[in-house]
């Protein structure tokens, strides 16, 4: 029994020695000290021995044991030192690295079509005006000569919000309000977001308008087509085409929609124009009179013309993007060729 136990010590402390890693070590502790280690099986064989042998195998024991939990402790102490250094030069930081720059963000085509739209008129002398999203029916309905169960309303689908709130379907509503403030002359542009019930691959059910309105004494048909064609071949270049169609809008009388040459293929027809030659970007006319009526001005003495523009279409002639939806999906390798 005695001669076992040491060579179980010589054993154990050669195979501490020899354990490169704490886990390795580890092991080694289970298998002399654990329940099933050797240790512990030769515990369990002392009841065989006689009352003489007992006490001194017994200390004996307790000697191997305290020797072995100390060379195990002074073992583990040094391998733990030497990963952690080891963790640490692998780990360390090399301060002349360049930093992580923060990635720059760009504004969105659509804010940038709508910036530039805006700078435009604001050199033709037009100030802007803003309005809510979440509009009563008389501004963007009743005042607008759409009194309820007019027929034009049913060309809008309209999010009612209840009886008279709707999210407003034009920024036409931003032209009631600032005329029911403001005596003419007033020359405005109001850009903005607008909803409509309706959803496929070229209607998104929130998107962006540019209304515009100009009154004062005097105002023609030939004033809303000088500034139109003016905004158009400023926006898109000098030469290109615009012609004038006859429509159909109720708060405008005469009504016209803005035709320009397509900018795609320069007007002897593609695709994009329907063969055409001609993209239509504008809705005009000039004011009805019973707009003017609900909003206090004496269209005796008073005229003035209305434009609307989409912005997301005019963004995508600007740009030759051929997909409305590309705009709302937030894919940052669309919007990073806008910066
Ligand atoms: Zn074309």
């Amino acid at each position: 029994m005695k001669q076992r136990l040491e060579q179980l010590l010589t054993s154990a402390k050669q195979a501490i020695s020899q354990a490169e890693t704490e886990s390795s070590l580890q092991g080694v502790r289970v298998a002399i000290l654990g329940r099933k280690g050797e240790l512990t099986a030769l515990m369990k064989g002392m009841g065989s021995l006689s009352q003489e042998e007992r006490p001194v195998i017994g200390s004996m024991v307790n000697r191997i044991k305290t020797e072995f939990e100390e060379l195990f402790e002074s073992r583990r102490v040094v391998l733990h030192e030497a990963s952690l250094s080891a963790r640490l030069s692998h780990e360390s930081i090399d301060v002349t690295l360049p930093g992580r720059r923060s990635l720059q963000g760009s504004k969105h085509p659509i804010t940038l079509v709508m910036e530039d739209i805006s700078a435009i008129f604001a050199a033709l002398g037009f100030g802007i005006a803003e309005g809510p999203e979440i509009e009563r029916d008389f501004y963007n309905f009743e005042a607008l000569n759409m009194p309820k169960d007019h027929p034009a309303r049913d060309m809008q689908d309209t999010f009612y919000i209840n009886e008279d709130l709707v999210l407003r379907t034009h920024t036409s509503p931003v032209q009631i309000r600032t005329m029911l403030k403001h005596e003419p002359p007033v020359r405005v542009i109001a850009p903005g977001t607008v909803y409509r019930c309706d959803s496929d691959i070229t209607h998104s059910p929130m998107f962006h308008q540019v209304e515009g309105f100009l009154v004062d004494k005097h105002v023609t048909f030939g004033d809303l087509k000088g500034i139109l064609t003016e905004f158009i071949t400023r926006y898109f270049g000098a030469d290109i085409g615009v012609r004038f169609r006859p429509s159909f809008f109720p708060f405008t009388e005469p009504s016209a929609e803005v035709d320009m040459q397509c900018v795609i293929c320069g007007g002897s027809g593609c695709r994009v124009c329907k063969n055409s030659g001609w993209l239509e970007i504008l809705g005009s006319g000039m004011i009805d009179p019973e707009v003017f009526k609900s909003v206090g001005y004496d269209s005796e003495k008073y005229s003035g013309f209305a434009f609307g523009m989409g912005v997301e279409r005019i963004a995508m002639l600007k740009y030759g993007v051929n997909d409305l939806r590309l705009f709302f999906e937030n894919d940052l390798r669309f919007l990073k060729q806008f910066n």
